[in-house]
């Protein structure tokens, strides 16, 4: 039998209603707002969001202005949040939304469903939270605390368990509060019905109803296969500089981090006497290394583990900047590193130099 939704309603709503954190998209649940913080906080904690909505909001303060800003602008603004595609996706449904809507999202479920970027789970946060239109808004919190309330063993990264859980709630939630329903979910399994280690079943208000914690299985759910391992990718980063300045170049507009700047590398990690051999070859001659040591970033397929050297030129060569290592190289001063260039954070470790 199918679990019903709508017995939590009140009781949800009730605490809800006491318990919500302050956020600063919260407090004036512009259709724009929602949506700039639904998208970052895909893949990044609420409280390291917080500062990067303030400083996107006020930069660009509405669709207008987003749908016209320069991309290495847009990049920086986004700079640690890492997933730029998305940044760049916004941009492009900025420019239709402006284009087709006049500048105001639609209210509409499927019209929000045709905008780059935005999915099932953002379109249902849009048209609840900002418009008060009763849709679903399933998310990894969502999918987590429904299947432990109902017991259900079924695997979560499955498009069809997803489908057929968003009819359900589209069928229990309450018509006229459909946006705080969604994010009473939403804060439920953010705070109380936590994802990692052990959920706060005691403090749960809804644990009358939890088939789960009735049946002493909460930690065993939601399903959801285990993971292929990444693949790991080594590479040695040049902090390559020259009279105070850093050289950095753009990546190719495809693939990993497409259009970001970054550090120049080498694939593989090379020790000192290959590191030595290559700025040779490379028409260095007038240099001091020094190791920077081993970092690791993680992407959500790939890590890389990388070594990083800092190399301070002495003297170019003429025919160094016609080396293919250092053919599109741009010299920044440090300011400038921090202000206008987005350099993911993969390279964090090596960026404050
Ligand atoms: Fe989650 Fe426990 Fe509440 Fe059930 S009772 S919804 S497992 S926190």
């Amino acid at each position: 039998m199918r679990y019903d939704y709508s017995k939590i309603t009140e009781r949800l709503l009730g605490w809800y209603r006491e318990n919500a954190r302050t956020l600063p998209w919260r407090s004036d649940p512009k259709p724009y707002y929602v949506w700039i913080s639904e998208i970052m906080l895909q893949q990044t904690r609420v409280e390291a969001v917080k500062g990067y909505f303030n400083r996107f909001i006020k930069d660009l303060p509405d669709i207008g202005a987003l749908a016209e800003v320069e991309e290495d602008k847009l990049l920086k603004l986004w700079e640690g949040l890492g997933y730029y595609n998305r940044a760049r996706n916004l941009k492009k449904a900025a420019v239709l939304v402006k284009e087709k809507y006049n500048g105001e999202l639609p209210a509409d479920y499927k019209e929000l469903l045709e905008l780059p970027g935005i999915g099932s789970y953002t379109a249902g946060a849009i048209c609840s939270i900002a418009y008060g239109v009763p849709v679903p808004a399933v998310d990894g919190n969502v999918l987590r605390v429904t299947k432990r309330l109902s017991a259900g063993y079924e695997d979560i990264t499955k498009d069809s368990v997803k489908k057929t859980l968003f009819l359900e709630l589209l069928e229990d939630m309450p018509k006229k509060e459909a946006g705080a329903f969604n994010q009473a979910l939403m804060e439920l399994g953010a705070v109380v019905c936590i994802p990692n280690g052990k959920p706060l079943c005691e403090k749960c208000p809804v644990a009358c109803y939890c088939l789960a914690y009735q049946q002493g299985v909460a930690m065993e759910l939601p399903v959801r296969p285990v993971k292929k391992g990444r693949k790991i990718e080594e590479k040695t980063v040049l902090l390559l500089e020259y009279q105070g300045k850093v050289g950095i170049h753009k990546r190719g507009g495809k693939g990993l981090l497409a259009g970001m700047w970054e550090f120049p590398g080498l694939e593989g990690k090379l020790d000192i006497g290959s590191m030595e051999r290559v700025l040779e070859e490379n028409q260095i001659k007038e240099y001091t290394m020094e190791l920077l040591g081993e970092a690791k970033h993680v992407f959500s397929h790939i890590e890389w583990h990388m070594l990083g050297y800092r190399i301070r030129i002495e003297k170019k060569s003429r025919e160094f900047e016609e080396q293919e290592l250092f053919s599109e190289l741009v010299w920044a001063a440090r300011e400038e590193l921090e202000k206008g260039y987005a350099l993911p954070s993969a390279f964090k470790a090596y960026k404050e130099g």
